[in-house]
């Protein structure tokens, strides 16, 4: 059994509230939401981080910013506007390493995060 915990969302072997799913990613709502829309986008393929990218990635890394679009329409952040965060590594406070797209919205946000 993966040891990893969004391989585990992913496999259904732990629940997720899943919003989104095709062949390559799943999308899921965060357990501990910063924000009233706080999203989740995953790669199907257990990838570390932004920093573990290879050349291969370049069509999945596109379709999970497609995703993270149709997502902010169908919650109509679209024309809000919304953030989208990748945490990369202890310095970037990443806490769970499986690449996922953080998809926020709903209220203000500011600048600089924290
Ligand atoms: P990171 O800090 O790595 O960028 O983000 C990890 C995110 O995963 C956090 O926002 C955290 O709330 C979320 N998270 C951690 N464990 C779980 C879980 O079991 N289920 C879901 N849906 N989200 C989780
Ligand atoms: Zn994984």
């Amino acid at each position: 059994m993966t040891q990893c915990l969004f391989c585990r969302i992913i496999k259904k072997e732990i629940p997720g509230r899943i919003v989104y799913e095709d062949e390559t990613a799943l999308a899921f709502e965060d357990i501990n939401p910063q924000t009233p829309v706080h999203i989740l986008v995953v790669p199907k393929k257990h990838i570390d981080s932004l920093s573990h990218l290879t050349k291969t990635d370049k069509d999945l890394i596109g379709s999970l910013f497609l995703i993270v679009n149709s997502l902010a329409k169908a919650r109509n952040l679209a024309q809000s506007g919304f953030r989208t965060v990748i945490n990369t590594g202890p310095g970037g406070g990443q806490t769970v390493y499986h690449l996922h797209v953080h998809l926020m919205g709903g209220r203000q946000m500011t600048w600089p995060p924290g």
